[in-house]
């Protein structure tokens, strides 16, 4: 026989860096089961997939999350635990006097993205001529090996993540320019300019939290600053 199924809510998701809307469903009980066979893992490379896959499960629409930053992803995911299995997330940090291992519980609400401006990404490098800029995905970040302060990796991420190129007149998408063009300008540009546009990635968003408790031994007060998804599930 055939049993009745239960309808899913569906709830409305901001993608951060892009301000697309989209509408999310809860995970369910047997996605649930894999993302936390993955945490029990601690292979990173296990948690991002699994994480992956839940968002694209769950996420109506087409949402293409190779274009995403990473701080899109965790802050989807944050949001896709908060409407799952509740806003609550409990952690276990050490009292900074006495070591000793207190239960911590956090507001996923209270988890912010800081640094985020949305209007961060338009950059005027003269007065006609500007760019915006979308943030480096994971993918780009993991292509890049090696040295990720070298002017050569620098060069190649700022050329990879300049959007679009505007001046007075127009706006030139870049994934549809010519990349050895979009070579040329970026090489073109003065020391100054080149400057203003890698500040962008200086000020990537982070998840950001600050956690202060009161040691339930010592009762000494103690206060972190945690920064990154993988600091919420430790
Ligand atoms: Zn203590």
């Amino acid at each position: 026989m055939a049993l009745p199924k239960l309808d899913v809510p569906r709830y409305p998701v901001t993608i951060p860096s892009t301000g697309e809307e989209f509408v999310m469903r809860p995970y369910l009980v047997k996605e649930e089961k894999v993302l936390l066979l993955a945490m029990e893992s601690q292979d990173p490379k296990q948690i991002a997939l699994a994480i992956r896959n839940l968002i694209i499960n769950c996420i109506e629409g087409e949402l293409d999350l190779d274009t995403l930053a990473s701080f899109d992803i965790e802050k989807l995911f944050l949001e896709l635990r908060g409407i799952s299995v509740g806003e609550k997330i409990q952690i276990q940090s050490k009292c900074q006097e006495c070591e000793h291992p207190n239960d911590v519980e956090i507001d996923i609400k209270d988890i912010i993205l800081k640094d985020h401006d949305p209007n961060s990404n338009i950059i005027k490098l003269s007065d006609t001529v500007g760019v915006t800029m979308r943030y480096p995905t994971i993918d780009l970040l993991n292509d890049m090996e090696g040295d990720l302060d070298s002017l050569d990796t620098l060069m190649n991420i700022v050329t990879s993540c300049i959007n679009t190129i505007f001046d007075n007149e127009n706006i030139y998408d870049c994934k549809k320019e010519n990349i050895k063009e979009v070579q040329d300008f970026v090489d073109n540009l003065t020391s100054d300019q080149f400057k203003l546009i890698s500040s962008f990635f200086q000020n990537t968003p982070v998840l950001e939290y600050d956690l202060k408790f009161n040691c339930e031994k010592c009762e000494h007060e103690s206060s972190y600053e945690l920064r990154g998804l993988q600091s919420f599930f430790t």
